[in-house]
C-alpha cells in the first residue's frame, strides 16, 4: 500500500506518543497520523510535575512537549479527552471512549504507566494524593502552603522530588517509607544514605522500616497516616508515592504478550507487525545486559519513540542507547547512566560530604555497569561512554581525580 494512503494511530498522547508523532513527520511520513490520548491537553512533559511546576517556577509553555499549534501544522489529529477502550486486531480498528472506532494499518500503543494504588482503609479520603498527571500536581500545589504538613508515602524518586518541592514552599515534610531505607528499589545504599541525610538536613522527616496499615480522617479528609507499629503521623495531605504500573490492560486483552510491559524488540515492535508499543507501558530488550526490562524515564521514551519511527519509515533502526535518568532534588542533580545489573563493587569517585561525586557499579572482572553521578556531569556523560564500551576499570582508576573521566573513556 502506498504511504500516503496509510494510517497510523497513536494510542496515548504523551511524552513517547507525542513525540513518536513528531519523529515520523521528521523521517517524512506523509500519511494520516492519529494521537489519541485521554487526558485533555496536548502531550507535556512530566519531570517538572514533581519539581519547577510543583514550586510554580515552570509554566505551561515549559511543560508543553511541542506549542499546540505544532499538530495541526504537522498535519497530526490530535484527539483529545478520549480514552482507547479496546482493539480489534482482525478488523485493524481501536474503539474509543466516546463510542467510535478508528481503523488503523500500524497501531503505536504510547500507554504509559499509572499511580500504584495501596490497598488500605482511607484511601479514598479527600487529600489522598497521586503524581502522575498535571491534575494531580495542580492538587498537590494547592496543599502545600507554609506549615502545612505533608506526609509522603513511598521514599522514591518522585516522593522524594516532591519532599524537596514541598520543603521549598515551606511545608513541613513527613516521608514514611516501608524498607530500611529510601530509593531502596532504585538506589545503592550510599547514594540512599546520602539522600537520607541531605533531606534531612533540609528538615524533612524521614521513618523508615515503616508500614503504613491505614489513612485516617474526620469529615472526609484526611488527618494523619497510621503506621502499623499504631503511631500515627498528623498531616494535611498525602502524597501516596509507591510505584507505577504499565498501562498494558488494552494490549493483553488483544492477546499480546505482556510481562510487566508490553513486550517488544528492539524497533518497539510487538508479536503483531502492525502494532508497536512505547515507553513506560513496555518491557523492552536491554541489550548491554542481554535481558528485558521496564524503564520509566524521558530518555526510554524518546529512544523507543525513535526506534518505531524508522522501523514504520523503513530506516535503519537506531543503535541502541546506553539507559539513563536523571532526578533534581535543591540543588542536587543525580544522573544516573546504566544499571547496575550483576555488580559486585562500588567505587567512590570525588567528594561525598562536597555533594559532588559519582559512584562506580562495577561486575566482578571490573566491567562498569552503571555510574550514579550526583553534581558530577562529566562523570556522568564518560560513564555513559565507559558504559557503551563495556570498559573495565579498577578501583585506582577510579578514585585517581588526577585521571580525568574523559582518559578512564579513553
Ligand atoms: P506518559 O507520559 O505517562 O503518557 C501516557 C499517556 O497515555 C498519558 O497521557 C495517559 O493518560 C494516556 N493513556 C493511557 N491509557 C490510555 C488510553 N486507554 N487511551 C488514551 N490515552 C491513554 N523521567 C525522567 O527521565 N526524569 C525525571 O526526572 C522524571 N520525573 C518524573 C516525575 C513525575 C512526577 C512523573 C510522573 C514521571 C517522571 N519521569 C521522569 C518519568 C517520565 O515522565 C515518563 O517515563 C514518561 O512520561 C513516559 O512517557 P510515556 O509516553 O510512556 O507515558
Amino acid at each position: 500500500m502506498n504511504q500516503d494512503s496509510r494510517h497510523i494511530v497513536i494510542a496515548g498522547a504523551g511524552h513517547a506518543g507525542g513525540s513518536a508523532a513528531a519523529m515520523l513527520r521528521q523521517l517524512g511520513w506523509r500519511g494520516a497520523i492519529t494521537l489519541i490520548g485521554e487526558e485533555p491537553i496536548p502531550p507535556y512533559q512530566r519531570p517538572p510535575l514533581s519539581k519547577g511546576w510543583l514550586t510554580g517556577e515552570a509554566t505551561a509553555a515549559d511543560l508543553a512537549l511541542r506549542p499546540a499549534k505544532f499538530y495541526s501544522d504537522s498535519t497530526i489529529e490530535l484527539r483529545l479527552a478520549t480514552r482507547v477502550t479496546g482493539i480489534d486486531r482482525e478488523a485493524k480498528t481501536v474503539a474509543l471512549s466516546d463510542g467510535g472506532t478508528v481503523a488503523y494499518d500500524t497501531l503505536i500503543l504510547a500507554l504509559g504507566a499509572r499511580a500504584r494504588r495501596l490497598p488500605l482503609p482511607g484511601v479514598d479520603l479527600n487529600g489522598v494524593l497521586e503524581l502522575r498527571s498535571v491534575a494531580d500536581s495542580d492538587r498537590l500545589k494547592a496543599t502545600l502552603r507554609p506549615g502545612a504538613r505533608l506526609a509522603v508515602i513511598g521514599g522514591g524518586y518522585i516522593g522524594l522530588e516532591a519532599a524537596a518541592s514541598g520543603r521549598g514552599l515551606g511545608a513541613e515534610v513527613t516521608i514514611i517509607e516501608r524498607e530500611s531505607r529510601v530509593l531502596a528499589r532504585v538506589a545503592c545504599p550510599i547514594l540512599s544514605d546520602f539522600f537520607q541525610a541531605f533531606h534531612r538536613g533540609k528538615g524533612v522527616a524521614i521513618e523508615v522500616n515503616a508500614d503504613v496499615s491505614a489513612l485516617e480522617g474526620a469529615g472526609g479528609r484526611i488527618t494523619g497516616v497510621r503506621l502499623g507499629d499504631g503511631r500515627v503521623m498528623p498531616c494535611d495531605a498525602a502524597l501516596v508515592g509507591v510505584g507505577a504500573v504499565a498501562n498494558d490492560e488494552l494490549a493483553r486483552e488483544a492477546g499480546l504478550t505482556c510481562q510487566n510491559g508490553i513486550s517488544v524488540d528492539l524497533a518497539a515492535r510487538t508479536a503483531d507487525p502492525a502494532i508497536f508499543a512505547i515507553g513506560d507501558c513496555t518491557s523492552r530488550p536491554l541489550p548491554l545486559y542481554e535481558r528485558m526490562g521496564r524503564l520509566e524515564s524521558v530518555p526510554n521514551a524518546l529512544e523507543q519513540a525513535k526506534q518505531a519511527a524508522a522501523t514504520i519509515c523503513g530506516k535503519p533502526a537506531p543503535t541502541p542507547e546506553v539507559p539513563w535518568f536523571w532526578s533534581d532534588q535543591y540543588d542536587l542533580r543525580l544522573q544516573i547512566a546504566g544499571i547496575p545489573f550483576d555488580t559486585s563493587e562500588i567505587v567512590v569517585r570525588g567528594d561525598l560530604d562536597a555533594a559532588k561525586f559519582a559512584l562506580f557499579h562495577l561486575t566482578a572482572d571490573g566491567t562498569v555497569q552503571a555510574v550514579e553521578a550526583v553534581n558530577a556531569a562529566p562523570e556522568f556523560m564518560g560513564g555513559r561512554r565507559i558504559i557503551a564500551r563495556r570498559k573495565r576499570l579498577t578501583r585506582v582508576q577510579i578514585e585517581d581525580m588526577s585521571i580525568s573521566v574523559q582518559q578512564l573513556a579513553a
